[in-house]
């Protein structure tokens, strides 16, 4: 990323010098970069700022193109905060909204799905793989369904992209949302990818820049590191899914040898390699995180960390107010090792033991 905030400073918009070329050259390396990650065409990349952006696009630029046809969105209740509060407003602004239950184990009820889209359905948004409790959703056999009853399926890919297998065509996906961060990118930065033929309206208007789909002089320095991002995790997913799930089968097996009342939210087999979400009973998080500072976990998202109610993932597969807030998230990853995850199990289990002794709760 370095050379494109300094020496090659160039404005990939500009066409009528060698510094303009040599950014588009490189914006254009990177847009290839990131659909070989999703099996996707350079074409159908259009750059954001990241997955929050790139939902509101999708929800509301593939409303407003067929609003002809009608004016109704399902989505599930464990959606992300960038899926569930745009939705609210356009709600407010008369798009008539759909919210699925989960299942306890948070995968979706593709009965209820096929029972929720009407004839005025125009979108099916579901996230991919949930950014709370790791829960993978069946994005194939969704895809199908959207496809045979006619209406356009949009995934926010956020927590998936560069973690798991993912082609576009075959999981028949229309839309779907990337954030370069997640998978060890710049922040500031994602995509959409929008399937040829897909109309969105744009947004964001000036200058026409994205095939006029989303405007603005493009973060170049950005744009480079998500490219290489994308080629990293490429080269090295196959073998880092199954390190890093070894690491979390570890910690998850230390946990509940040391301590009794740990449960796993969510389903353990359709689930990211590297996420784990446990319920600590007797214990509540904020109390057990504070006690353990040199680890970073965290209790909800750390997107609506802002907010003091208890997860709504949570609450939407069944937890109770009180289990939620016993709820901690744990995220392994590419720079994990055994002897973290050995002292993190072991800090954890004395601090729960700590904390119960202390104020034991019936
Ligand atoms: C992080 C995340 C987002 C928001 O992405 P930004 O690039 O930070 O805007 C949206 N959806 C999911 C599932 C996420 O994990």
């Amino acid at each position: 990323m370095l050379p494109y905030f300094g020496p090659r400073f160039g404005n990939s918009a500009s066409r009528s010098h060698r510094f303009g070329w040599e950014a588009e050259k490189a914006v254009e390396r990177a847009r290839e970069r990131v659909a070989e990650l999703a099996g996707a065409t350079p074409r159908e990349i259009v750059f954001t700022s990241g997955a929050t952006e790139s939902n509101n696009l999708a929800l509301k630029g593939v409303l407003e193109a067929y609003r002809s046809q009608g004016n109704h969105i399902v989505t599930m209740a464990t959606e992300h905060r960038a899926i569930l509060d745009p939705l609210r407003h356009m709600e407010r602004l008369g798009t008539r909204v759909t919210v699925l239950p989960p299942q306890p184990d948070g995968l979706i009820d593709l009965d209820r799905l096929r029972e929720a889209i009407q004839p005025d359905t125009v979108l099916v948004s579901v996230m991919f793989a949930n950014n709370e409790i790791g829960v993978v959703q069946p994005v194939a056999a969704i895809g199908a369904i959207c496809r045979e009853r006619g209406v356009l399926f949009h995934t926010d890919a956020a927590q998936a992209f560069g973690k798991l297998p993912i082609r576009v065509a075959e999981q028949a996906v229309d839309l779907m949302s990337f954030s370069a961060h997640k998978l060890y990118g710049p922040k500031g930065i994602g995509a959409l990818y929008v399937r040829r033929g897909v109309r969105v309206a744009a947004q964001i208007e000036g200058g026409g820049h994205e095939g006029g789909i989303r405007s603005g002089t493009l973060n170049v320095p950005g744009i480079v590191g998500f490219g290489e991002a994308c080629a990293i995790c490429a080269g090295e997913m196959e073998q880092e899914t199954a390190r890093v799930a070894a690491l979390r089968d570890r910690l998850l097996a230390e946990l509940q040898t040391g301590l009794d009342g740990v449960a796993v939210n969510g389903s353990l087999q359709n689930r990211l390699a590297g996420n784990l979400s446990l319920t600590f009973a007797s214990v509540t998080a904020d109390a057990l995180l504070a006690s353990v500072p040199e680890i970073a976990l965290s209790t909800g998202s750390a997107c609506s960390s802002a907010t003091p109610e208890p997860s709504h993932v949570l609450r939407a597969i069944g937890l109770s107010a009180a289990a939620a807030r016993s709820s901690v998230r744990f995220g392994l990853g590419r720079f994990n090792t055994e002897a973290e995850v050995d002292y993190a199990a072991c800090r954890l289990i004395e601090a729960v033991r700590k904390l119960r002794s202390l104020a034991p709760v019936p």
